[in-house]
């Protein structure tokens, strides 16, 4: 060695204030001279060096945001629920293409039997099928981090809910827009979907995540059931899709919505006895 690196150098680098080209030259000489590392070692701060490597550790450990995940992040949504968000499996594509499938279906067959009532009866569904199925460790890679996480239950629940709805109304919506020939008639499913929805998170908080779908859906279907067999003529609308019927659906939606915010605090419980 002809030189060495001059003592404020050294001590400007242990500090990170060293700036190239000046930077390279030193990690260079660094890595070939004991006698300046000697020097570097005098100079570092021990703790400041310790916390550098542990931000490094962190930096190559921390997972690389996929592309929904940094989508989100760039839309404003933290970076916690992001990742919450791209991790619900209503988001993945396997399951996104199963609920694309059976909306094809039901507007394949509503196209075929020339009614839309099949497709009215079966959208709301849905929605609540896809908040059901964000439950449950079989289906949901994020449940080991529902029952760990330190984010408040109802919290979860409701950023979780809303993916769900969102995804879930955006292709009812979708497949609405496949129905133009029933205009706006066609949308009389989105206020029983939000009913059925709220209702089903509502009783979640005492039946559990898998009775309280079931029963609401069940009880769904069996209004359907009534409805038709009521009917007065061929022609008329089953009566959840009647402006009456729409009425019924919003105020039961406001319900439920009131009654899940009453029962808030179960959900922390929920998810602490789902273990
Ligand atoms: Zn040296």
């Amino acid at each position: 060695m002809t030189w060495h690196l001059d003592e404020d150098d050294v001590r400007a680098y242990a500090q990170g204030e060293l700036t190239p080209p000046l930077l390279w030259s030193a990690d260079t000489h660094l890595a070939a001279c004991a006698a300046c590392r000697a020097v570097l070692a005098e100079a570092a701060d021990p703790g400041a060096l310790d916390a550098g490597w542990e931000r490094l550790d962190a930096e190559l450990d921390a997972p690389r945001p996929g592309f929904l995940e940094a989508l989100l992040m760039r839309l404003g949504v933290a970076d916690h629920t992001a990742r919450l968000l791209a991790a619900t499996p209503v988001l993945r594509r396997s399951w996104l293409a199963s609920v694309v499938l059976l909306l094809l279906t039901t507007v394949g067959v509503v196209y075929s039997a020339d009614s839309p009532t099949l497709f009215l009866a079966l959208a709301p569904m849905l929605p609540l099928a896809g908040v059901a199925l964000s439950y449950g460790p079989a289906l949901d890679p994020t449940y080991e981090m529902a029952v760990v996480s330190p984010v408040h239950g109802f919290r979860l629940l409701m950023i979780r809910t809303l993916a769900v709805l969102v995804a879930g109304l955006g292709l009812n919506g979708l497949a609405t827009l496949a129905l133009p020939a029933y205009g706006l008639r066609a949308l009389a499913w989105l206020l029983p979907a939000l009913a059925l929805t709220a209702a089903s998170l509502a009783l979640t908080a005492r039946l559990g995540p898998v009775l309280a779908p079931l029963l609401v859906g069940g009880a769904w279907l069996a209004l359907l059931v009534s409805a038709e067999a009521a009917k007065s003529g061929t022609d008329s609308q089953l009566a959840p899709f009647t402006a009456a019927g729409q009425g019924v659906s919003a105020a039961v939606a406001a319900l439920a919505v009131g009654l899940l915010f009453l029962v808030r605090d179960r959900f922390d419980v929920f998810h602490r006895s789902a273990v």
